[in-house]
């Protein structure tokens, strides 16, 4: 599929920075939902080239709390048939997700998981460590000697997908109901006027726009600074390693809180190794040694077989991290500017979901009860969506 080379107009209905997952699927519902097709998506760089090209493709609903188990698994059922209505291969593959337990108040964590999770519907049961060892038997279930498994919570649907054909499929979509995806076409400013966004200044000159849609993933205070506004956001590296590719012997996801460590094996057999932040807030991309080192050495406590495998590559994304660890989706302080945000380290799974609902929003002007809760005020009214304890590694 080829983007078109459209000219950029003087005007649109909905101008959206930022061509990643977020900006892309809202273009995309707008035009397949909303009727709206005079859209531009502007991405300065290529498409897909944050965190929606970085990520590690781990998709799952199994959160902690009733806001966001709803959220994500109304984005997980979008997933579910999302290939066949981009008319996109996504390589889609269904491969169960562990959340292992080394210590007693992790073991008591995964078990309230399981049990929250099917009061909601979503498929995740709690395993003792004999049944971890029976369906994933590639484990070292002493942890390498040092912090043995006690169990786990796990997830049976928890998939993999293939993260650039979600923006490409979005885009190619989008493109062929009308909208403009453009590239190469940096947002440096925003036209305010009486308090309401009428534009956005661009290095080929300003655009007058009916709503902006700010999607730039981990750089959303650029826009907020140009917005005059402030967001309870800081921006964070996260970085991930991929090995050589070995015979296909890891078929799940396995994810362990103690470890801070997750590990999965593409469809390419490389071993997929992803975890925390870096500590240190920063727009820096550079990969660093000492993350290599100690990601590396706790994925070898779970998966011995790893220490015989050579580095292939390793990169680095900029997450936009909110306090509470949950998005900051929705109307802001200065009207028709929309954000979508705080997407952290686990907004790529959200895509489908903020997507239409972004544009439902921007089209109705008024909030679907699924993203209510992630309101930017939220802080204000002292009502956090607490979730770190589902973010990946936590
Ligand atoms: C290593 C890593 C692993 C991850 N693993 C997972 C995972 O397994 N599952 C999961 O759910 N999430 C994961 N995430 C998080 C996920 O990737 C992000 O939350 C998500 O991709 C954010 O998408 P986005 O569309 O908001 O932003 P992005 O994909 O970052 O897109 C923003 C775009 O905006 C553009 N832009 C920025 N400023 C401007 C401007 N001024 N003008 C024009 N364009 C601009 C950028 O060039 C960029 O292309 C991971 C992230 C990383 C880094």
């Amino acid at each position: 599929m080829k983007l078109t080379r459209g000219e950029l107009r003087p005007s649109y209905d909905v101008v959206i920075i930022g061509g990643g997952g977020h900006g892309m699927a809202t273009a995309y519902y707008l035009a397949k939902r909303f009727g709206i097709t005079n859209v531009a998506v502007l991405e300065r760089s290529y498409i897909g080239s944050g965190g929606t090209g970085r990520n590690t493709t781990v998709l799952r609903a199994n959160y902690k709390t009733p806001e966001t188990i709803r959220f994500y698994q109304e984005s997980f059922e979008l997933y579910a048939g999302l290939q066949q209505e981009l008319d996109y291969h996504m390589l889609r593959s269904e491969r169960g997700l562990f959340w292992l337990a080394h210590s007693e108040p992790q073991l008591r964590n995964q078990r309230e998981r399981a049990l929250q999770n099917q009061h909601f519907g979503v498929d995740t049961v709690y395993l003792d460590a004999h049944q971890v060892h029976e369906v994933c038997p590639q484990i070292d279930m002493t942890g390498g000697g040092k912090r043995p498994v006690l169990g786990a919570a796990y997830h049976p649907p928890g998939s993999i997908i293939r993260h650039d054909a979600v923006v490409w499929g979005y885009a190619g979509a989008a493109q062929r109901l009308g909208v403009q995806v453009l590239q190469g076409i940096e947002v440096t400013g925003l036209t305010i006027q009486g308090g309401r966004c009428v534009g956005v200044v661009t290095d080929r000159g300003p655009i007058a726009a009916g709503a902006v849609l700010s999607a730039v993933g981990g750089y959303v205070t650029d826009i907020a600074t140009m917005a005059g506004i402030r967001l309870p956001i800081v921006s964070h590296p996260l970085q991930a390693l991929v090995t050589e590719s070995y015979l296909p012997v890891l078929d799940h996801i396995v994810a362990s809180a103690d470890l801070h460590i997750y590990v999965s094996q593409s469809a390419r057999g490389e071993v997929l190794i992803g975890a925390e932040i870096d500590p240190y807030s920063s727009y820096s991309t550079r990969s660093t040694f000492p993350f290599l080192a100690s990601a590396a050495a706790r994925a070898i406590d779970l998966f011995p077989f790893v220490a015989k495998l050579k580095v292939l590559r390793q990169w680095t994304g900029i997450c936009d991290m909110t306090p509470d660890y949950s998005p900051l989706i929705g109307t802001s302080d200065v009207d028709r500017l929309f954000i979508s945000s705080g997407w952290g380290t686990w907004g790529f799974k959200a895509i489908p979901v903020s997507g239409l609902r972004m544009a439902e929003l921007i089209a109705t002007g008024v909030v679907p009860p699924v993203l209510a809760p992630f309101a930017l005020d939220r802080f204000r009214r002292d009502r956090a969506v607490p979730e770190r304890a589902s973010a990946g590694t936590h």
